[in-house]
């Protein structure tokens, strides 16, 4: 490898990166980022790192992470790895995972990897919905930046829509995504959603790119848990 290249993240299934000066963000990603901003003399750049494709999965699996969330964890130590390879003690910061409310989805957008899709998860005409956001770091970096992105959407020319009638919760028929319809849906004893989105499996953009059925099956379980442990919270602080 070549000193601060990307191969070492893309051979681990991180295949998806793009660098933006942090001084040439949208006032409203530099907003959220207004506590680290302050302390612009160490951190010049915002590096965004991404999965696409069934790449990422086996590496997850070989790496042998005994964790509730063996993506979050393999892809901070795969990113801390390659950092420290190529850059050594240079300032940085890990933004994403963590509480940073940073917006991963705008982050997206500007990289060019992200379009909304009608059951919002993203897209784009090179990998479908089959890529995620990893790790968003900021870094005391030179790395070359990011080109804009102007594809456009594969939703935009995509006439029969075979995602919206997939749904078995018809949350897309009307024009906003109905996401308590969609939850309702999953939580359903039996629901054909309870560890997948059918939708998005029904959408052909992307498709050979799909993620191994193991990774839709622990990503829309553990969204599942989640959405089952915000419910319970609720209930018990009503009760109170
Ligand atoms: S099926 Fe068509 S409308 Fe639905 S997400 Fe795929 S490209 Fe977009
Ligand atoms: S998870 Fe199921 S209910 Fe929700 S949008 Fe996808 S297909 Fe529809």
């Amino acid at each position: 490898m070549t000193p601060c290249d990307f191969s070492q993240l893309d051979r681990a299934g991180l295949n998806l990166q793009a660098v933006f000066n942090l001084d040439s963000l949208p006032p409203g990603i530099r907003s959220q980022l207004q506590q680290y901003m302050e302390d612009g003399a160490k951190f010049r750049q915002l590096i965004l790192i991404g999965n696409a494709g069934a790449q990422l999965w086996p590496a997850v699996k070989a790496a042998g992470i005994a964790s509730p969330d063996p993506i979050d964890d393999f892809s901070v130590r795969t990113v801390t790895d390659w950092f420290n390879t190529c850059f050594g003690t240079r300032h940085r910061k890990l933004i994403y995972p963590g509480n940073t409310p940073v917006g991963l989805q705008a982050l997206g957008r500007l990289a060019g990897w992200h379009h909304a899709s009608p059951f919002k998860v993203g897209i784009n005409q090179d990998w479908g919905t089959w890529f995620a956001y990893r790790v968003v770091l900021l870094a005391d970096t030179l790395l070359p930046l990011a080109p804009p992105g102007h594809a456009p959407s594969p939703c935009d020319n995509c006439s029969d829509r075979p995602c919206i009638a997939a749904c078995p919760a018809q949350a897309m028929t009307s024009d906003e995504f109905d996401l308590n319809r969609c939850i309702d849906y999953r939580r359903r004893p039996g629901s054909r959603c309870a560890a997948t989105c059918v939708a998005r499996l029904a959408c052909p953009v992307g498709s050979a790119h799909r993620y191994p059925s193991e990774q839709i099956a622990h990503g829309y379980s553990n969204s599942l848990r989640m959405i089952e442990h915000y419910r319970n919270m609720s209930a018990t602080s009503k009760m109170k």
